[in-house]
């Protein structure tokens, strides 16, 4: 649906829904107020304790969402061109591997992938392997939801020096659950087509989201792990990568690294924020929302109010899930966990399309300190049809800060995390 829209569409939707609001909320407004509404409705601070949102001063954000987009655009430009070799913030001179008793961090790569997916998973590991792995040979765990062929196994061991392990997703952790009921999914699947949401009526889709929200850190095979990488069929990597990223997490202290962050289909997560919200005024849970949480990043509404208003209010600003490099036991901790089961409780899984990442990005924009979340900057990549294109020296294949085609730039929410999840960009790169 996105794709289709025009730049200029969606311009023009985002501020009729600013002037409508306009004149549904309050005639008295003049064009003044008007202004400041559109600019008052970005920063909201969360305040732990109760759900009361409480606008912050915006300083720096005059204009329409037109104009908005584009000094968005121009921020990000100049930080994608300002160069970057390695993360600053931490000493990484003994976070490569010399010799062979290098000790590595306990973490895995992993990849949720179907057999017929071979090419394309054969493609990414070629990359990953030649700018990341074949230096630091951290293990592969494949996962997949049906045993894995003799023939897929044997080719991709022949692209890595790396252990290789293969996990079949115990049917309880993968399997719609026996709540749903049929007539809301069948109803919620409707409305989903009706609103062309992509992969609506997949039902492996939504188990593969589910799985990636709430259940993969919770396989047999990945317990003894800490620290994961996820990778996919058919992405890209840039740049050369020659230090350990999953000690610079360590030592840094980081719970989640991520490349690219970008808006989502909002009629895919219409509740996943008041569900969210309903359950945090439960008992106690306000307990589990970390008071340095990015929760300006989370309800921003400036870039994209159409999108802040089919969530309910959530920004729908994502880190994209099909590169991440975190730390399993945040999911694992009460926060996440309990936050989860409430969610899968709702059954809204299949009844909307909750995707793993504004699930994951939720989860760690609340539960999260937002300086222990990481934007791997200098990490060159792409799954269509977005790049993190850095200005890296070791950098080939990408344009310098090319984030997508125009028609999609609109979609890229990276300022808004440079303006509020970052407190010192030049400390970290
Ligand atoms: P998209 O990136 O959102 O378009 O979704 P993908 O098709 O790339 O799916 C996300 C990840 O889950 C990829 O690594 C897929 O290989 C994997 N995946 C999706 N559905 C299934 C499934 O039914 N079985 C298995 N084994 N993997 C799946
Ligand atoms: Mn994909």
């Amino acid at each position: 649906k996105d794709e289709s829209e025009t730049y200029s569409d969606h311009i023009q939707q985002n501020i009729n829904y600013v002037s409508d609001n306009y004149n549904q909320q309050d005639q008295m407004f003049n064009i003044t107020q008007l202004k400041e509404y559109a600019l008052n409705i970005k920063g909201y601070y969360l305040a732990p304790g109760n759900v009361q949102f409480k606008y912050i001063n915006p300083k720096n954000k005059i204009g329409n969402p037109d104009e908005i987009l584009k000094k968005h655009e121009d921020l990000y430009n100049w930080v994608l061109t300002q160069e970057i070799n390695e993360p600053k913030d931490v000493d990484l001179t003994n976070l490569r591997p010399k010799h062979t008793k290098y000790e590595r961090a306990n973490a895995t790569i992993i990849t949720l992938v179907r057999n017929s997916e071979l090419g394309d998973i054969s493609r990414t590991m070629e990359s990953f392997e030649d700018k990341f792995n074949k230096k630091f040979n951290y293990p592969y765990t494949f996962i997949n939801d049906e045993p894995f062929s003799d023939e897929f196994k044997i080719a991709v061991k022949k692209l890595t020096n790396a252990p290789t392990y293969f996990a079949v997703i115990p049917q309880s952790l993968w399997k719609k659950p026996s709540h749903i009921d049929p007539d809301l999914e069948k109803e919620g699947i409707n409305a989903l087509l009706e609103d062309e949401v992509a992969y609506a009526d997949m039902e492996s889709y939504h188990n593969m989201c589910r799985f990636y929200s709430g259940n993969f850190y919770n396989l047999p095979e990945l317990q003894k792990f800490k620290y994961y990488w996820r990778i996919e069929p058919s992405v890209q990597f840039y740049t050369n990568i020659d230090y350990d990223v999953f000690k610079y997490m360590q030592k840094s202290e980081k719970v989640y690294g991520f490349v690219v962050n970008s808006y989502d289909s909002a009629e895919s997560v219409k509740s996943l924020w008041p569900e969210t919200l309903k359950f945090l005024n439960m008992e106690d849970n306000y307990k589990y929302v970390n008071p340095n949480g990015a929760f300006q990043w989370l309800l921003n509404d400036i870039q994209y109010p159409t999108k802040n208003a089919v969530a309910g209010g959530y920004s729908t600003c994502h880190f994209w899930s099909n590169f991440e490099i975190a730390d399993m036991d945040f999911y694992r901790d009460d926060a996440y966990n309990e936050w989860f089961k409430y969610l899968d409780s709702t059954g809204k899984f299949y009844y909307e399309r909750w995707g793993d990442a504004p699930v994951h990005s939720v989860g760690v924009g609340l539960f999260a300190d937002k300086s222990k979340v990481h934007w791997f900057r200098d990490i060159g990549y792409y799954h269509n049809p977005f790049y993190n294109c850095p200005n890296t020296p070791s950098k080939r294949g990408c344009e310098t800060a090319t984030f997508t085609n125009a028609i999609l730039n609109s979609e890229n929410c990276m300022a808004s995390w440079i303006d509020y999840g970052i407190d010192d960009l030049a400390a970290i790169y």
